[in-house]
């Protein structure tokens, strides 16, 4: 049975529900605040998935993260070439692994990474180590690392082309998009913008950082550079390890490098800092000396939507469906958190 579903927020949760339930043929609603559908530089979207890299690294991740992000991770990389291939608009999406990197005067710290990830990641998963002919066979641009090891499960989505495409599909789909408007309560069935109310046979808060105070949600401050760095090749997204400066340096089209991220206990969204810019900056250079030359074109700060245990959650109340902590790894898991709360949910 069709059903008049509104959802709270068009980030990258809210745009794969709408893709997803209109795409079953329900009657879909969404509200933001963004001005409309493109990046926030031109709709002044607070989306954080607008800001972020793009990896798909659900082994990496395990530094940090558990065996449920890694799980819904390693699904959503199975879920995204589907969902990208149903797509309309191209999306860049690559699978060609990723590369951690060490200099060899961090290499105690870069192995105690390395055996905390096989020691959580199952055997076809583990990183591989790489000579350093491999390495140069691989990635050429990169110099000055001696230590690297292949993720080869891991990959990368582009951001702002997923979300351009999501929205797309799902207006072509039926979905009714209220740009402009910020959601002051979810309620049972209920979307109130301001004083007026929208009633629906379910709806969803996947308003991330800005569902506060329904959830204790914060934002987690992340800063990322571009650099355009025309013949210096990379090809899969690489990390840096590192004691103190822990960076990830991803390709787009274009001659782009996304360096990022600074991961700092703020809701500031202030422009990047001298401190980050030093710090992030001089670690790609000492990792690719070649890009001295390459041009910061473009910084940007946003941040990332974190429950107090940095796990994600689904809730489900009557009429009622939150989704929300995802993190750092929102790219990596929203596939998976979404086939879920749908399955639970029997939608
Ligand atoms: C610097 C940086 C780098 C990152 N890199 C990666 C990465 O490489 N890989 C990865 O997997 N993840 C990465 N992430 C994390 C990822 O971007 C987030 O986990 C993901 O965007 C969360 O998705 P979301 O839909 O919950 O929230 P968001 O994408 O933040 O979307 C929330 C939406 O809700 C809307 N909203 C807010 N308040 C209201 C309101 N009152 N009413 C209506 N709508 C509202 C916002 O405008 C926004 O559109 C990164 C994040 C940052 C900041």
């Amino acid at each position: 049975m069709a059903l008049r579903i509104g959802i709270a927020g068009a980030g990258v949760l809210g745009r794969l529900l709408a893709y997803t339930l209109s795409r079953a043929g329900h009657a879909v609603q969404v509200f933001d605040p963004a001005s409309g559908p493109g990046p926030r530089a031109d709709s002044g979207s607070l989306a954080a998935g607008w800001t972020a890299a793009g990896m798909l690294s659900p082994v990496a991740e395990l530094e940090r993260a558990g065996n449920e992000v890694f799980a819904l991770g390693l699904r959503s990389c199975q879920l995204w070439p589907q969902i990208v291939q149903s797509l309309s608009q191209p999306v860049a999406l690559h699978m060609q692994g990723s590369l951690l990197l060490a200099h060899r005067s961090d290499a105690g710290a870069a192995q105690r990474v390395v055996g905390l990830l096989q020691a959580k990641a199952d055997a076809p998963y583990q990183p591989q180590p790489l000579s350093l002919p491999q390495l140069c066979e691989l990635e050429p641009s990169i110099s000055g690392p001696a230590l690297a090891w292949l993720l080869p499960s891991e990959g990368q989505i582009h951001p702002i082309q997923t979300l351009q495409a999501l929205a797309a599909q799902a207006t072509a789909q039926g979905t009714q998009w209220h740009w402009g408007r910020t959601v002051t309560a979810v309620d049972v069935g209920v979307i109130g913008v301001g004083e007026v109310q929208h009633r629906f046979d379910h709806v969803f808060d996947v308003r991330g950082a800005g569902a506060k105070p329904a959830l204790p949600v914060r934002g987690v401050r992340g800063e990322v550079f571009w650099l355009h760095a025309p013949g210096v090749p990379l090809h899969r997204p690489v990390r840096l390890l590192h004691p103190r400066h822990s960076i990830y340096m991803v390709p787009r089209p274009d001659d782009v490098i996304v360096i990022g991220a600074s991961e700092i206990e703020s809701e500031d969204r202030s422009p990047v800092s001298l401190r980050s810019t030093v710090e992030l900056l001089s670690a790609a250079h000492s990792a690719m000396p070649a890009l001295a030359e390459a041009r910061v074109v473009h910084t940007e700060t946003n941040l990332r939507p974190a429950l107090p245990d940095n796990l994600p959650v689904i809730r489900h109340r009557a009429g009622t469906t939150e989704i929300n902590g995802l993190f750092r790894h929102g790219w990596l898991i929203a596939p998976a958190l979404v086939e879920q709360a749908l399955h639970e949910l029997k939608l």
